[in-house]
């Protein structure tokens, strides 16, 4: 896998502003003028090649932030929304129409689970939710009708590593779109080389990494993108959850440290996972031999970005999570928080917050025990001084002797 770099297409990328400035000028502009009238209708009629019209459909600096998120995951284009399941929706919907069906894995972020579950249903479309490792039950539950495999490239929060390769060539037989949601690794998984359609992100997470902004993207082919733009059938332009150029220029300055956060984060993560494993917990991380899915992983990434930022540690009762987790704040060692992709860590107890919409028996059939802490490690420096003061947390609070 090393005959792509996602950074280096980043970096590759020159930009201009109005007046020589280093970084492109950000356009506050919701309409757009014309220099004639004609040219405004053939904008509508979509060959206003280089015009813009209205903000909703499309922005220079939105055009900026897609287009290096385009080279990131080796696609042709790309359209960024205000909130990654603004991108998961208009891409589901542009796709599926009533009478469609989905087969996604059944460990993928709880918002996309909700929407799949009980969102979609009463629109008649219905989802099967399967493991994605059982390529038999995925053969079995295609129907005429399936349009889409669904799946998170490494899942949240049980942190399984999809199969894309092999995912891939069962939706080349079947004529099914590949969706893959890469927000867990962004840089050391390129979905789009290893077969997916469409990637998507949110780019909440690690790719902005500042907890300042919600953000989403997909990429995916031109015409793909041209059609969620479509002023008459796109589910971008008709739903409306187009990203806002002032964020779009704040995140297109975030992402340019991506490739160095990104090693930090692994590097950190690896560090705790191995430490923490051998003192006798259950921790889950791609990056350690006892992972299920380590040498899949290894096959699939790329080196330099390891393993990525997140882990679980299981401690079993809700309780001793609480007990953990609010000791580790009161240390400073982090925040009690959801999400991910921080420069200090973020943890949060799974059952009980961003997978609290899968039922508990599910969640517990998937794995997520009522103990299960998923951790986003931070940037820490000296991430051996962080070690030792969690694992002082963790035997004030009895987890470990
Ligand atoms: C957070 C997250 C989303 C949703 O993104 P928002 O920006 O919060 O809308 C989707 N998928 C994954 C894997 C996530 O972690």
């Amino acid at each position: 896998m090393e005959d792509f770099n996602a950074a280096n297409e980043i970096q590759d990328l020159q930009y201009f502003g109005e007046f020589g400035g280093v970084n492109p000028s950000i356009s506050d502009s919701s309409t757009y003028t014309f220099l004639s009238a004609k040219m405004m209708l053939d904008t509508f009629e979509g060959n206003g090649e280089g015009c813009y019209l209205y903000s909703r459909h499309s922005s220079p600096m939105n055009v900026h932030l897609a287009k290096a998120l385009a080279k990131m995951e080796d696609t042709a284009a790309a359209n960024v929304t205000s909130s990654g399941m603004g991108a998961i929706t208009t891409v589901l919907l542009q796709l599926c129409k009533s009478g469609d069906h989905i087969i996604s894995s059944r460990t993928i972020y709880g918002g996309t689970y909700a929407l799949l579950k009980n969102f979609l249903p009463p629109f008649q479309i219905e989802t099967t939710f399967l493991d994605i490792d059982d390529f038999e039950a995925l053969e079995n539950s295609i129907r005429p009708n399936t349009k889409i495999l669904y799946c998170e490239s490494v899942s949240n929060p049980l942190l399984r590593v999809a199969d894309l390769r092999r995912l891939s060539t069962l939706c080349k037989k079947y004529k099914l779109k590949l969706i893959v949601d890469n927000t867990f690794s962004p840089l050391s998984i390129s979905p789009i080389r290893l077969g997916a359609d469409i990637v998507i992100h949110s780019l909440t997470k690690f790719i902005n990494g500042s907890s300042d902004s919600l953000g989403g993207v997909y990429c995916a082919s031109q015409e793909f993108i041209d059609e969620t733009k479509n002023v008459n059938s796109g589910a971008c332009m008709l739903l409306g959850p187009t990203m806002d150029s002032l964020r779009s220029a704040s995140i297109l300055k975030n992402l340019r440290t991506l490739h160095i956060r990104m090693k930090q984060h692994s590097y950190n993560a690896l560090y705790l996972a191995e430490r923490f494993e051998q003192d006798g917990l259950k921790v889950s991380y791609p990056g350690l031999v006892s992972h299920p899915n380590h040498e899949l992983m290894k096959s699939i990434m790329h080196e330099a970005y390891g393993f990525g930022g997140l882990m679980t540690v299981d401690v079993e009762t809700t309780e001793r999570a609480n007990d953990l987790m609010e000791m580790m704040q009161s240390e400073n060692l982090g925040y009690l928080a959801v999400s991910l992709g921080f420069y200090k860590t973020l943890f949060s107890c799974s059952g009980r917050s961003t997978s609290s919409e899968i039922p508990e028996q599910e969640r517990l059939t998937m794995g997520i025990s009522d103990g299960l802490i998923r951790f986003s490690i931070g940037l820490d420096d000296d991430i051996e001084r962080t070690y030792t003061k969690m694992r002082a947390c963790m035997q004030k609070v009895g987890i470990l002797k």
